[in-house]
């Protein structure tokens, strides 16, 4: 199905080849998964510089290249009339972007009931926790990779005590942002040695930790194998402390593998294992990026570009084409275990994680 005016080829950007035709209200790809899940990146800007993302020399986009919040809400409302069931709003760091809220209201308003955010937890206290939640936002996940001050700072590259992301999970809790989850990345000479604090955490909080295997999206391309932390050695590390179990209740095409405290505490450990054990068959996700791009895959090398179709003032219906046809193009597999992997240009910061 393809509804892109061709002629819109010209001024930018690729068109997608014509997908076969499609309902009009769901999105599939050529392998038959069914696309249910937005992650829709507002800024590639952020206030940290993570290892494992950004280079201290990163270079953002220019201000103009990026979509407004009118465009932001209106591209996710044609992806829910595409049968997106969940949004989740993301960056580089969302909480940078002047009008985050309104962009939650905005997507909020729409029919879905699954509108989360994901950030870095430095710039949230209980009153924005609670515009946000106002505005309609119920889930949020934070980032937090250590709980040592020195090295929560080496790692962020900025001045951010890990006391602040404490004090956010906590504001975000009182703001009703649950259930809180947190994020944290592993990586090999880094970090590794911190899981078990971390699972202590989730733990004692009865919150949702999940571990990340590093991926290779940073900045630098400085991603080395080496550095990975295989989840099979994250949980043993944490049962040989905390002993595990896993979780019964787990969804047949959940991207995480998901564990229970044997002593039944409420909190959770979930293993997002990308490089070990490729969940890519199961990934029922799309990207669009803060500068408009559509992203069917984190490692696409091929992206979309949407702007033409809005400068252009393309109603819906070729905007849904547009996307529809993109969407098809979603590969199989990352690829990154194969010898032919190319590292995608982009930063996971600016494609939005
Ligand atoms: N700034 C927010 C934050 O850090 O939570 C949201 C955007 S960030 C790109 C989204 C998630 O991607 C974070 O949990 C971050 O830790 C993760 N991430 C960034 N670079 C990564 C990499 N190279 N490999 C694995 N995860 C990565
Ligand atoms: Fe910023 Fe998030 Fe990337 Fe860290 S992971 S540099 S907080 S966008």
């Amino acid at each position: 199905m393809s509804l892109a005016l061709p002629i819109l080829a010209r001024s930018a950007g690729a068109v997608p080849p014509a997908a076969p035709a499609s309902d009009g209200r769901s999105l599939r790809d050529s392998h038959g998964r069914v696309i249910r899940d937005l992650r829709l990146s507002i800024t590639d800007r952020c206030n940290f510089r993570c290892v494992y993302c950004m280079d201290p020399d990163v270079r953002f986009a220019d201000p103009s290249e990026l979509l407004s919040v009118e465009q932001l809400i209106r591209l996710a409302s044609v992806c829910v009339g595409l049968g997106i069931e969940k949004v989740r709003i993301t960056g580089g760091e969302p909480t940078v972007h002047p009008r985050l809220t309104d962009i939650i209201r905005g997507v909020s308003a729409l029919p879905i009931d699954d509108v989360a955010l994901t950030t870095n937890g430095s710039l949230i206290d209980e009153a924005r926790a609670a515009e946000w939640h106002t505005a309609g936002l119920r889930r949020i996940t934070l980032s937090i990779d250590s709980l040592r001050p020195d090295r929560f700072a080496a790692l962020t590259r900025s001045n951010c005590p890990p006391s602040r992301v404490l004090d956010a999970i906590d504001a975000s809790r009182r703001a009703g942002l649950g259930p809180v989850k947190l994020n944290a990345v592993v990586v090999r000479g880094f970090n590794e040695d911190e899981v078990q604090d971390l699972a202590r955490l989730a733990h004692d909080l009865g919150v949702e930790m999940r571990f990340i295997e590093f991926m290779p999206l940073d900045s630098g391309h400085h991603w080395d194998r080496a550095r990975v932390v295989p989840a099979e050695e994250i949980v043993r590390r944490i049962d040989a402390v905390l002993p595990l179990v896993p979780d019964g209740r787990d969804d047949p095409s959940s991207t995480s593998l998901n564990y229970r405290f044997a002593d039944g505490s409420p909190g959770r450990i979930g293993l997002i294992a990308p490089v070990t054990r490729p969940f890519c068959g199961a990934c029922s996700r799309l990207r669009i990026t803060a500068d408009g791009k559509i992203r069917p895959c984190l490692f696409s090398r091929q992206e979309w570009d949407l702007r033409p179709l809005l400068w252009a003032n393309a109603g819906d219906d070729q905007l849904k084409g547009f996307i529809a046809d993109a969407v098809w193009t979603k590969q199989a597999g990352h690829g990154i275990s194969s010898r032919d992997f190319v590292q995608p240009a982009r930063p996971m910061s600016a494609i939005g994680g």
